[in-house]
């Protein structure tokens, strides 16, 4: 189902929605106050070279620090408002939030990207290279190269000629983009070549299934030679085990993210966490017979 994601597209992904709004029943008013009273709080996931140790960056991902019923993950509130306006003002929360870790992250001797995931409807905005240009303008001391923005390939595919002309501008300022949950949209070659985006993300469903479905495998390695063959960088989600990090390495796919790596955590944990980290020993090509 995960694999299916499109926005409204399919049934399944619909009625699984509509309980999850059933149970916590937030309405739009409520989120609304959650901005306000700053219930929102950001935890950072790690994207790593597993080859090498380098820390490449952190992905912003949102959460509800909610009175009542505790941190509540992005599927339980983003859906009920992603229709509205209320997801541009949380979206652009987001943004100056993680800037300013990357800030704090700085002092802190830490020098890395973040990467902020952008809503259909925050990107879709006649001015939000315009917003997005006013945000940086608020935190002079971070390059906007250490900003990346993740949009989901199903979100690109929606108005492909709009959305390269924003993937364009942005890259005028400095600003880089990501397609999410790459494998999972109706993606071609066409469209890879319009969307000049500089990292592609394997969506985790492929890494999941990696070893036991040959199939899963094949699109994974189809997806490494495309995004070689495009010179765009390569990064796959959902990495859990050392097994995984060990065949993504074997199939030509360095940088990583996952369970396996780091849980998302508050940003003040993440230099600490940065000090600590090693590469599993498996974790090296070094004689590694490439051919498969
Ligand atoms: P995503 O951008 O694809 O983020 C990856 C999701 O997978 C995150 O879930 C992360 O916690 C989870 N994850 C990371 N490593 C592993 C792993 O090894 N195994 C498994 N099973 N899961 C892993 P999270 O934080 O619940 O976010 C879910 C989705 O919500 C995100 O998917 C993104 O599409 C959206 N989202 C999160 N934060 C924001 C935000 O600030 N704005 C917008 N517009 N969307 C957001
Ligand atoms: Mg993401
Ligand atoms: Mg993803
Ligand atoms: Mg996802």
């Amino acid at each position: 189902q995960a694999k299916l994601a499109g926005k409204g597209r399919f049934h399944i992904f619909d009625a699984q929605r509509d309980s999850s709004l059933r149970v916590h029943n937030e309405s739009v008013e409520r989120i609304r106050l959650a901005l306000r009273d700053q219930e929102f709080v950001l935890h950072y996931q790690p994207k790593v070279n597993m080859q090498t140790g380098k820390l490449i960056g952190a992905e912003a991902l949102i959460r509800w620090e909610h009175p009542q019923r505790g941190l509540m993950p992005p599927a339980q509130f983003l859906p009920v408002i992603e229709d509205h306006d209320l997801a541009i003002a949380v979206g652009e929360w987001v943004m100056d939030t993680a800037l300013t870790q990357v800030e704090r992250w700085r002092s802190a001797g830490l020098d890395i990207a973040v990467s902020v995931n952008i809503g259909a409807r925050q990107l879709q905005q006649a001015d939000f290279v315009e917003r997005l240009r006013a945000i940086l303008a608020l935190h002079p001391q971070v390059h906007p190269g250490c900003l990346e923005l993740e949009i989901l390939e199903t979100t690109a595919l929606e108005d492909v000629a709009q959305i390269s002309q924003v993937i364009a501008s942005c890259a005028v300022l400095g600003v880089r983009f990501a397609l999410d949950d790459f494998g999972t949209g109706y993606s071609s070659l066409t469209y890879l070549k319009r969307l000049r985006v500089s990292t592609l993300k394997i969506d985790q469903s492929f890494v999941r299934d990696m070893l036991e479905d040959p199939d899963d495998l094949a699109i994974l390695q189809g997806i490494i030679g495309l995004a070689r063959a495009f010179g765009r960088e390569l990064i796959a989600e959902g990495v859990e085990t050392a097994e995984h990090g060990r065949m993504l390495l074997q199939l030509g796919c360095d940088v990583a993210q996952g369970y396996g790596i780091a849980r998302p955590m508050p940003g003040m944990d993440l230099p600490a966490w940065a000090l600590t980290w090693q590469p599993e020993p498996g974790w090296s090509t070094q004689g590694v017979d490439m051919a498969l």
